[in-house]
């Protein structure tokens, strides 16, 4: 994105932590920074979704501007000068993060929260020890959902919506430390509009939603990722050609996912390369 020369009427000059960068002029800061291997903290943003600007994670100086900016969502502007690390920047992840875990489980948030946490000695019981708030966990026959892991972050609801499903089975209700992700009027996700694809549980970020394969290994005590492996195939179901990567743990699929960055599914999938390969289960079965 950065090595091209000054005369492109698309670049515009920015200093970037003291230092002079050239950029798109349609780049975010993210974009820039992760062009430039300047590292910084994200939790709602997913290179797939549009921003959503709900977790403030990812905020940075920008000289002349009064509030902190949201990176993933402001793009550059010429001479603009960027601060990614700052007391200023750090004291406010460190707040945000200390109020994500007082009032939200983070206990399966991926490697990367708990990164950042370390790297800003975040104190989780500063705002209170966390309890559960909501105490709701709705099983069903293909996933899971528990809100006391969920951070707002909007993703799945980006994913279900227009972003890639289009089927706009779930949404925001309620307000405050009482707002949710819900189905229309509340009913159960069978009486909802939802077709299963699980496209919600691919962007989750928290565990917030997961597999019910995945979440029954867990309550068993028998997950462990050190012993899986991801096989890359491509789904057999039709012609579109989704690529799918098995999660395979004691040569059973234990959940299916789809690359981020293949042009056929951004990693959304349908009900059937997602969850259908009980078949394949049985097949092993007969066979062994
Ligand atoms: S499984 Fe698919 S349709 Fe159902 S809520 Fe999730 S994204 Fe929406
Ligand atoms: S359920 Fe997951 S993806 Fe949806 S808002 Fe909560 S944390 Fe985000």
């Amino acid at each position: 994105m950065i090595e091209t020369t000054l005369a492109d009427p698309r670049l515009v000059e920015i200093t970037l932590n003291g230092e002079t960068a050239l950029a798109h002029a349609d780049a975010t800061i993210l974009d820039v920074c992760r062009a430039q291997d300047v590292d910084i903290p994200t939790m709602c943003f997913l290179e797939t979704l549009t921003p959503f600007n709900s977790c403030r994670l990812c905020v940075v100086e920008v000289a002349g501007s009064r509030t902190l900016i949201p990176s993933c969502s402001r793009t550059v502007e010429v001479g603009m000068e960027i601060t990614t690390e700052s007391e200023r920047v750090a004291n406010t992840r460190r707040i945000l993060y200390e109020m994500y875990a007082s009032t939200v489980d983070l206990s399966l948030s991926d490697d990367d929260t708990r990164r950042w946490m370390a790297k800003y000695e975040v104190k989780p019981g500063r705002f209170g020890e966390y309890e559960s708030h909501r105490k709701v966990k709705i099983q069903d026959d293909l996933y899971i959902r528990d809100y006391d892991k969920c951070v707002m972050c909007y993703r799945c609801v980006a994913a279900c919506g227009t972003e890639a499903q289009n089927t706009f089975a779930i949404d925001v209700a309620g307000r405050g430390l009482s707002s949710t992700i819900s189905t229309e009027f509340d009913v159960v996700l069978p009486d909802s509009a939802c077709v299963y694809c699980g496209n919600c549980i691919g962007v989750c970020p928290t565990g917030a939603l997961m597999f019910k394969s995945e979440y029954d290994m867990r309550e068993a005590g028998s997950w462990d990722e050190s012993r899986q492996t991801v096989t890359t195939t491509i789904c057999s179901f039709c012609g579109v050609g989704c690529s799918l990567d098995l999660h395979v743990q004691d040569n059973r699929i234990v959940k299916v996912s789809s690359p981020l960055d293949h042009d056929v599914t951004d990693g959304h999938l349908c009900i059937k390369g997602r969850f259908g390969y009980a078949h394949i289960q049985e097949e092993a079965g007969r066979s062994t």
